[in-house]
């Protein structure tokens, strides 16, 4: 029987924040510690590092993923953790676990196995507030508003055009569509309004693009928040407040500091949604490990499709980054599901089904290499695996030239990934043409197309009658010539979650956009994207206790 996620990291030995920040070379004043283990690190380091060359930048993406996710966070952790047995000076930049997801289905954001980040039950629960700032930066927005209209309403708001939500970090379905201001006037004026699950927040993506307080301030102000009777656009800094928005996340924009199992420095920060927004960890967090050390592994959100796609074509373009190497996640499980193997199946060796289901690991290696960039191909093995079924995926790497190693991180930590970490220390040597899929300046039907042919092999692109009329109001208001954020089902190449494989030449459709104008780009909704989860049958929160020394059981 394997331990739990949770067992292992309670077995870690943990070393003082103080000594992790002196591996990672932050200096005691750039040090804010929270408690023994967690820490933020000061804007500061950035600044004083400024003239110093960046580390080398490695992405972690994946196949389209299963139920289960297929180990990006863990290969992640894994790899950092292996670099530094072989002596490189390795950080990882990591997304912060959101709490709705924690007690809904299984599964966290801290890794697995013998690659995880502790202090594990902190980084999952409440860390260092991080996520309560961005709600309450949200909500005040909400609460001006609508006190703003209930007030007299000079900015003549109409009510029945605010975009803007409430928001919660937690599951709970029952406040997608909700009345506000019912009872007597003192309440407020009465409207339909509806709550999203906090890292879908436009917040929450702004400030992971955010590259200082002050530009923080002034993308919180951009925010459209609803549009008047006149429908012109009102936005956030309208209301007074980008000032106070900016001033509840003073803390919040500093990376936070923790370790892995092997007491590799690790900053957790941010972690906006990868369907609404763009699913990678802070600029600010990414900007500081590259001034840090000399490797630093990322990981974006579900497969190369969405998470890749955004962090190479959105993150890596707005802050100017130039990654090194791709590692692109496959698990012979998931290969069989693409292959045509139901779940409950999967455990069952099937050598043709993981063969037929290569066609998915191919398109997103082809997509990789549209963005000009070296990969690798990382098998994370699962107990589950046969030795035929590894033995011809290794094969069918040969026979089409992909370099590949296999990654056992989960099961021996860095000693798993000796491997895939030398593979990696090559290919970053290697030349690389970096660049995006598209140009800005072009029209947001090319930048489209460019996306959907390049990334999920779509023949065509189809928009309705909402969203030809929200491309033409774009245009005149000059909302056009920014980034586009695709939200997609995350389990297939196309916009219907259980068409699996390598489907091709498939239109997809462009139900409706929305502007994100503080973070910078326009969200693309393509079929139902759920913004605010909900919880399932039997929620993960029914299997969590903890008893009266604190020990905490059923988290993961
Ligand atoms: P992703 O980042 O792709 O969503 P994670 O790394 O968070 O995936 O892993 C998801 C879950 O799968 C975790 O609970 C982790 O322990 C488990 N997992 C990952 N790799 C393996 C493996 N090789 N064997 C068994 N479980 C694994």
């Amino acid at each position: 029987m394997f331990k739990t996620d949770l067992e292992i990291a309670q077995e870690c030995v943990m070393e003082p924040i103080t000594e992790i920040a002196k591996k990672a070379g932050i200096s005691e004043e750039d040090l804010e510690v929270y408690g023994k283990y967690k820490a933020k690190v000061s804007l500061d380091v950035l600044k004083k590092r400024a003239e110093e060359p960046d580390g080398k930048l490695i992405l972690v993406t994946a196949i389209n993923p299963t139920k289960a996710g297929e180990g990006k966070s863990t290969t992640t952790v894994g790899l950092a953790d292996g670099f530094r047995r072989l002596g490189k000076k390795a950080m990882v930049a990591l997304r912060e676990p959101s709490l709705g997801p924690v007690f809904g289905l299984k599964g966290g954001a801290a890794g697995g196995g013998y690659a995880q980040v502790v202090p594990m039950e902190d980084i999952n629960l409440h860390f260092t507030g991080d996520m309560h700032a961005i709600t309450t930066c949200n909500n005040l927005i909400s609460a001006c508003l609508d006190n703003h209209i209930h007030q007299g309403n000079a900015l003549d708001i109409d009510v029945n055009a605010v975009v803007w939500k409430r928001v919660l970090d937690m599951n709970d379905r029952s406040l997608r569509q909700i009345e506000i201001g019912l009872g007597p006037k003192a309440n407020g004026v009465e409207r339909k309004d509806g709550f999203n699950i906090t890292v879908a927040s436009e917040v929450m993506a702004i400030l992971c693009l955010s590259h200082s307080l002050m530009d923080l301030k002034e993308r919180l102000g951009n925010i459209l928040i609803a549009y008047n009777t006149k429908k012109e656009p009102i936005y956030a800094k309208d209301l007074g407040i980008a000032g106070a928005l900016a001033m509840i996340m003073k803390d919040a924009i500093k990376p936070n500091l923790v370790q892995t199992l092997e007491h590799t420095p690790v900053l957790i920060h941010g972690g906006p949604f990868a369907n609404i927004a763009h699913g990678c960890n802070s600029v600010l967090a990414t900007k500081t490990c590259l001034k840090l050390a000399d490797y630093v592994i990322t990981e974006a959100g579900f497969g190369a499709d969405l998470g890749a796609e955004k962090f190479l074509d959105i993150k890596c373009r707005l802050a100017d980054l130039h990654p090194s190497a791709v590692v692109i996640v496959a698990t012979i499980r998931a290969l069989k599901q693409h292959g045509g193997v139901s779940f409950e199946e999967l455990k069952e060796e099937n050598v043709d089904a993981m063969l037929a289901g290569c066609a998915n690991l191919a398109k997103h290696i082809e997509t990789i290499q549209a963005f000009g960039l070296p990969y690798v191909v990382a098998i994370n093995e699962f107990a589950t695996d046969t030795p035929a079924e590894v033995a011809a995926l290794e094969n069918w790497c040969k026979e089409h030239g992909h370099p590949m190693a296999l990654s056992q991180v989960w099961a021996k930590g860095g000693a798993g990934a000796e491997t895939l970490a030398q593979e990696v220390l090559r290919l970053c040597e290697e030349e690389n043409h970096y660049h995006p899929i598209y140009d800005v300046e072009e029209s947001i039907e090319d930048k489209i197309f460019k996306i959907a042919s390049t990334c999920y092999g779509a023949g065509s692109v189809v928009y309705s009658e909402e969203a030809k009329e929200q491309i033409a109001m774009y245009q005149k208001r000059g909302w056009d010539k920014l980034p586009i954020c695709m939200a997609k089902v995350p389990t297939s190449l196309s916009d219907q979650a259980t068409l699996y494989g390598a489907p091709k030449d498939f239109a997809i459709t462009v139900r409706e956009f929305r502007p994100s104008l503080g973070a910078g780009f326009i969200v693309a909704l393509t079929g139902s994207v759920m913004t605010m989860p909900g919880l399932p049958k039997h929620p993960a929160a029914n299997n969590m206790d903890i008893d009266e020394d604190g020990h905490i059981v059923g988290l993961f």
